[in-house]
């Protein structure tokens, strides 16, 4: 069916008190298993595509992003196309005309003003194209280059009435915030801080966003949905189920040459992982 937008995709959930999983395409074996696990689950699901993910493309957005369009348009879910993590003001501009109804544009590095200026200045540019914004506020960490954060790291927690500044003075359609979890975890042990999640809930008028889901356990996913937040970003539980079944695979076929041997086992993996997380939704 024809994309779905993704504010179209989180406006729903909200209306009806559940979430949506927002899965990260690397390759195309991604974005097959990701359209294939939200039919099995009967859900709709937002396939992004990070900055990382670009650059790992050679820094070309159209190649990644018509793949990820292609698939979602082939498939009977409804599916939106994401742009995510994005620091370059270039690379937001050119989410412009590939399929992407959202963006999340990444200023949290920079001071509190600057961020403000930065994403406001993304809003506007998103807005007059009929483009949905995410921005972040306190710090999710475990992006690439950085360590995960352990889950009780103190003062990176997003604070409520700060995020409601934030929101208002940015004009974001969607915030993501820290709360206790962390990127790139591959075990699932993080603890949410509930308390500061009904807080933000109460405090914040937009949809909120968790990032860094792989890391948190199912029935914390369920309760962090339940506490209000909307949009469940997972990404390295994809990449976990990937190369565990292309390691199995290849410890026990080790002379296998041809790459549709172990792609096939590990975008099955992939897929069962997205219908795990819709089924927490
Ligand atoms: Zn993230």
């Amino acid at each position: 069916m024809p994309l779905v937008s993704t504010g179209e995709l989180v406006s729903a959930a909200v209306a009806e008190g559940r979430g949506v999983a927002a899965f990260n395409v690397i390759t195309l074996e991604h974005a097959e298993a990701i359209a294939a696990g939200a039919e099995q689950a009967g859900a709709p699901a937002i396939l992004q595509i990070s900055e990382n993910a670009v650059t790992f493309h050679g820094g070309r957005l159209s190649a990644v992003a018509a793949a990820a369009a292609a698939v979602a348009r082939a498939s009977s879910a409804r599916l939106s196309l994401h742009l995510d993590h994005v620091v370059s003001a270039d690379l937001l501009r050119a989410a412009d005309g590939e399929g992407f109804s959202s963006v999340m544009f990444d200023a949290s590095k920079l001071p509190y003003d600057e961020n403000v200026k930065a994403t406001a200045d993304a809003v506007r540019w998103g807005h007059e194209r009929g483009i949905w914004i995410e921005a972040e506020l306190g710090k999710v960490g475990g992006k690439e280059g950085e360590a995960p954060l352990d889950a009780h790291t103190p003062g990176v927690r997003t604070d409520p009435s700060e995020a409601a500044a934030y929101v208002a003075a940015t004009g974001v359609d969607a915030l993501a915030v820290a709360v206790g979890s962390s990127h790139a975890m591959t075990e699932r042990t993080a603890a949410l801080d509930h308390t500061l999640i009904s807080a933000l809930r109460a405090t914040v008028p937009v949809p909120l966003v968790l990032h860094g889901s792989s890391g948190v356990p199912d029935a914390e996913v369920r309760k962090a949905v339940t506490s209000g937040m909307t949009k469940i970003n997972v990404g390295t539980a994809l990449n976990t189920a990937f190369t565990g079944a292309v390691r199995t695979f290849l410890d026990a076929n080790p002379q296998a040459v041809d790459p549709r041997k172990y792609l096939v086992p590990a975008r099955t993996a992939m897929a069962g992982t997205v219908a795990g997380f819709l089924g927490l939704m």
